[in-house]
């Protein structure tokens, strides 16, 4: 099988009844392959791949300068805009619904659009800056709503719908879209 990853291009999934971990490989022409246990689902051979863009890049021979520089210069134009609003979206929600944090951080993980750690501080993807401004705000309320529940709790759930009533419908929408720059 053969899965197109944004990413990596093309990337050869083999289904191996003798593994029992998923395992990758870069072929000589730079091409990735991974191996994965038999029933493995589509849907995890994208999670792992996402969860490990970082490890995955590092054993890829580098891509060629210009792209590489592209995708800097891209990402420095991101971290500049998310950097002017970000920040200021986060306050302005958590006023509004009388949220207190400690400190917003800006990430540019690959995995997560945002997270919210036991000492307040919310961390939020510069790549929410690529998407509608809905789902941002979705994923703001989603990570102020953590200050008070640190689960997915029903009680949580409850807290987001309270402020974002199609939370439901952000949340399906934003998968669409992955958190890597
Ligand atoms: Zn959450």
């Amino acid at each position: 099988m053969i899965i197109k990853d944004d990413e990596f291009g093309e990337v050869i999934v083999r289904k191996n009844p003798l593994s029992t971990g998923v395992k990758f490989s870069v072929s000589t022409s730079g091409r990735l392959s991974m191996s994965v246990p038999q029933h493995t689902s589509d849907f995890l051979v994208k999670r792992f791949l996402n969860r490990n863009r970082e490890v995955i890049r590092e054993k890829l021979p580098l891509s060629d300068p210009a792209t590489q520089r592209a995708r800097d210069a891209k990402k420095k134009i991101l971290m500049k805009k998310a950097r002017e609003y970000l920040p200021y979206r986060l306050e302005y929600w958590a006023k509004r619904y009388g949220y207190t944090y400690a400190k917003c951080r800006l990430t540019h993980a690959n995995t997560r659009w945002g997270s919210c750690s036991s000492t307040r501080t919310i961390s939020l993807n510069i790549g929410l800056m690529n998407v509608p401004e809905v789902l941002r705000d979705y994923v703001i309320l989603h990570e102020l709503a953590h200050l008070n529940h640190m689960d997915h709790s029903e009680a949580f759930w409850a807290e987001v719908g309270e402020h974002d009533s199609r939370y439901k419908d952000h949340r399906r929408r934003l998968k669409m879209f992955s958190p890597g720059v």
